[in-house]
């Protein structure tokens, strides 16, 4: 190891990616992980949809960071030789007429373009397509047996403290455990559930509301449905179990025919100040000491940029 090995403590999705831009162009890292435990990059859904919210609005920079983010997980694919990335079509229904009516004044402005086809746009509701759902629970568990074995991952806690005689400079890419460095971060606490829903045709997540249901993997019948939201570290597990079911009968039309949920999955979600990221070096600790942090809710999309973008700076 040399003395400009870069340390990067957490390998969720953000550490992963910064690791593996150093080690496309040759810089010497190391990463450390906890476990996973929490991860919220173990629990996520991993949907890219470039058109979001009660308003539907096309997300910020998705033009910029979508060819980054694709190119990454087509990297990993081939990395791993396994699927990463799996294209999806989102089929939302709308939650009432003034929903439909705003969505269909951004449409005539062309705000929804190339996304919304206007020939997909009905009374019901709207297709929104290409989107993505990324793997990011298998991205790291495959990254992580592959740099286990490189001796380039070690297992275990770092503190603040312990990286003060690093020589190289240290990237925290530690998700919940960031608010151990006095960021601004706000937590929240998240879940979804694994639950059967034949109906669901494989290549299509539906929304509505908010809510979703995803086919959780090409084949088979099964489906994630999510997300429920506690802003705050606790999440009720009895009352998050009966929320998503309630969505995904609702989701699922199926009403109290649903099946119960199969497993339901909980972690933290971390967003930055007015919902943006947090990447870079820490005040005061410039070449030496940053971050990258509160991915929030599109995680799968900003990461990959901000990871090319710390390599650049390392
Ligand atoms: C229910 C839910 C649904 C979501 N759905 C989506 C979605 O559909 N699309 C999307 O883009 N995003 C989604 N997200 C958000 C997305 O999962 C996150 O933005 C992303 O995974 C964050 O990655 P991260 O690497 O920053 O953090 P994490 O994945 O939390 O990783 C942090 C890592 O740091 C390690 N760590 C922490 N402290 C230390 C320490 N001191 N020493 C060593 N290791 C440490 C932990 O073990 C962990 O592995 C969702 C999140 C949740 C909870």
């Amino acid at each position: 190891m040399s003395s400009s090995t870069v340390l990067i403590v957490g390998q969720g999705l953000a550490g992963t990616l910064v690791a593996r831009a150093c080690e496309r162009r040759g810089r010497e890292f190391m990463i450390v992980d906890a476990g996973h435990a929490g991860a919220a990059s173990r629990v996520g859904a991993g949907i890219i949809n470039p058109i979001t919210g009660r308003r539907l609005v096309k997300t910020a920079g998705v033009e910029a960071d979508l060819p980054v983010a694709l190119a990454a997980y087509r990297d990993w694919e081939a990395v791993l030789g396994r699927p990463v990335l799996t294209e999806l079509a989102v089929r939302r229904r709308w939650v009432s007429a003034e929903e439909r009516e705003a969505a269909r004044e951004r449409l005539r402005k062309g705000l929804l373009a190339p996304y919304v086809d206007p020939a997909a746009f009905t009374d019901e509701g709207v297709v929104i397509a290409p989107a993505w759902r990324v793997d990011t629970a298998g991205l790291i568990a495959g990254a992580r047996e592959r740099w286990l074995a490189a001796g380039r991952l070690r297992e275990g806690v770092v503190a603040r403290a312990e990286v003060a005689g690093w020589s190289g400079p240290v990237v925290w890419c530690d998700g919940a455990g960031g608010r151990a460095h006095g960021l601004p971060l706000t937590v929240a606490a998240g879940a979804l559930a694994t639950v059967r829903a034949p109906e669901l045709p494989r290549d299509e997540i539906w929304n509505r509301g908010g809510r979703w249901l995803m086919p959780s993997a090409a084949d088979g019948d099964e489906a994630l449905v999510g997300a429920v939201y506690s802003h705050d570290e606790y999440i009720d597990t009895a009352a998050a179990r009966a929320e998503l079911a309630a969505m995904a009968a609702e989701l699922t039309g199926l009403g109290e025919a649903a099946p119960e949920p199969i497993e339901v999955r909980m972690g933290l979600r971390m967003m930055g100040a007015d919902r943006r990221p947090l990447s870079g070096w820490f005040p005061g600790r410039e070449g030496r000491e940053g971050c990258l942090n509160g991915l929030g809710s599109k995680g799968a999309l900003w990461a990959p940029r901000l990871a090319e973008e710390w390599t650049e700076r390392l």
